[in-house]
């Protein structure tokens, strides 16, 4: 179970450094013990294996070692953005019917009036203090039981609940330990969120897998990162961080010189920024794709060709194919749906054996409801969610397509390419840019009717001061739709 491999490293390790944090450093004996302490208080506010630990906290090692102590008593894992509001809150208390939540002060008599009495409550502060002595023996778990159940980041409606197995977190992280070639050296910057799998598993678990020391940073902050890379091997970020890193004046090649790869994922990254990226660093950002319900799926070479605008081949141990809607599969070089099978496929939706049913096809095939296509390498390159897919006067618009050609350009910062009911075409194709400087809009256009096919050319351009995104840099396209829906009506 995924307790067991981390304690090969807590006795691997022992007394190197696993967490470097602006209060403290923590060895990797330090994070066992106070692991084993913490279950030992789980255990005694009530929390038994197999039963929901609900967790809504700020970022900081003391979540790193809940989440350790949770995993050690044999409990589920189930952490959640502190940015939910409290409708959102009772829907997941309601459904995941968790035994305690772990919350901020704040946010207590919220948990009691949506939970009631038979939920506990407590504050991270409230668990650590005065921790008992003992150690909670580690409790054995099988690989096909749910080690965490973590929700979608709910981009394309309501979050579902991902029941993650433990053969599921240790095969993932496992195969990118290797391939990303993480060892007892590195030094890693973690400055994502950790309710979510890129910063909770990808970057923890390759970390704490290999022997890593992970530099803890609670928020990103572009001058934090850029200083705490003069003594760094390893980046971990969303396309924005990024973007917000070239906006630094100081970050160059001289800043990066000790690096030795960055990561980037859970939004596409435009082919601009990547170049951008190479042109200033002489780093190529090695872009993977993942998700809450399959972890990592694919990710660009270590070594080979790491393409700009390509999410790259399947990862090892990881089938990917690309199907049309109704489950056939397709030939290389065209679009249709990702579909994806291997050990690192969740075992279900919480609580939605329906939703999960008419999320599989035969075979065990995993619907993502991406879209893409499969070049003459084997890399996959991304064109859209299934549900941003734009059909205009019956003709499909792949938004990534349009995108790319709007970041290319030097007046555009971002854009979001979406579709909005139209009278005559059903839908009609809309840009939504951030402008760098100033920008005449139907210049952009005049210009995209000699690259795109006319169906494509987006009917209106319209220049806004922020794209709405997510904190994990996800472009709200749902929200964009809403607010555009009555254009031409
Ligand atoms: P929901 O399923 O609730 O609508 P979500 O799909 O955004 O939300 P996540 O599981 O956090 O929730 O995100 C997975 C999605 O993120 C993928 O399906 C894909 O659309 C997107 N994604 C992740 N990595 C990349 C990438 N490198 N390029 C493009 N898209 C990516
Ligand atoms: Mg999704």
């Amino acid at each position: 179970d995924l307790y067991q491999r981390f304690a090969q490293s807590f006795a691997r390790f022992a007394d190197k450094v696993a967490i470097e944090a602006d209060t403290r450093d923590w060895t990797y004996r330090e994070l066992d013990m106070a692991a084993g302490r913490l279950a030992t208080r789980l255990g005694e506010r009530g929390v038994a294996a197999g039963e929901r630990v609900l967790v809504q906290t700020a970022k900081s090692v003391e979540t790193v070692v809940l989440y350790l102590a949770t995993l050690r008593i044999g409990a589920i894992y189930l952490p959640l953005n502190v940015e939910y509001t409290e409708a959102e809150l009772a829907y997941f208390v309601a459904d995941a019917t968790p035994v305690i939540a772990v919350c901020q002060d704040e946010s207590r008599d919220l948990f009691r009036r949506i939970g009631g009495d038979k939920l506990a409550i407590a504050t991270l502060d409230e668990l650590f203090t005065d921790l008992p002595d003992g150690l909670a023996p580690p409790v054995a778990r099988q690989p096909d039981d749910i080690a965490a159940i973590l929700y979608t980041s709910g981009t394309t409606g309501k979050p579902k609940g991902a029941m993650l197995t433990h053969r599921n977190l240790i095969s993932n992280a496992e195969t990118l330990v290797e391939f990303w070639r993480f060892t007892s050296e590195d030094r890693l910057i973690h400055a994502l969120p950790i309710f979510h799998v890129h910063g909770l598993f990808v970057a923890l678990h390759c970390a704490l897998f290999s022997g890593a020391t992970i530099i803890f940073q609670a928020k990103f902050n572009a001058r934090a990162v850029i200083a705490a890379m003069a003594d760094a091997t390893v980046m971990m970020g969303v396309p924005t961080f990024y973007t917000r890193l070239l906006g630094e004046a100081d970050f160059t090649r001289q800043a990066t010189s000790k690096m030795r790869l960055f990561v980037s994922g859970s939004a596409p990254m435009s082919a601009d920024v990547h170049r951008a990226f190479e042109a200033r660093t002489g780093h190529r950002v090695l872009e993977r794709y993942g998700m809450t319900e399959t972890g990592m799926l694919t990710s660009n070479p270590y070594d080979g060709e790491r393409k700009a605008g390509f999410v790259g081949p399947p990862l090892p141990g990881v089938s990917v194919r690309i199907a049309s809607e109704d489950g056939s599969p397709l030939s290389q070089g065209d679009v249709g749906i990702v579909e994806v099978k291997g050990p690192n496929v969740f075992a279900g939706y919480w609580q939605m054996p329906e939703k999960t049913a008419s999320e599989f096809r035969e075979g065990g095939w995993f619907i993502t409801g991406d879209m893409g296509l499969i070049d003459a390498d084997g890399y996959i390159q991304l064109v859209g969610r299934e549900k941003d897919l734009i059909i205009t006067g019956g003709l499909n618009v792949y938004p990534a397509e349009v995108e790319a050609l709007l970041d290319d350009r030097d007046d555009v910062a971002e854009a979001a390419v979406i579709g909005v009911p139209h009278p005559d075409f059903g839908e009609a194709v809309v840009a939504i840019v951030r402008a760098a400087g100033t920008i005449d809009t139907d210049a952009v256009r005049d210009a995209m009717k000699r690259d795109l096919a006319g169906f494509k050319v987006p009917k209106q351009v319209i220049a806004v001061d922020e794209l709405p995104r997510n904190t994990m840099g996800k472009i709200q396209k749902k929200l964009l739709r809403e607010r555009y829906a009555s254009l031409y009506s």
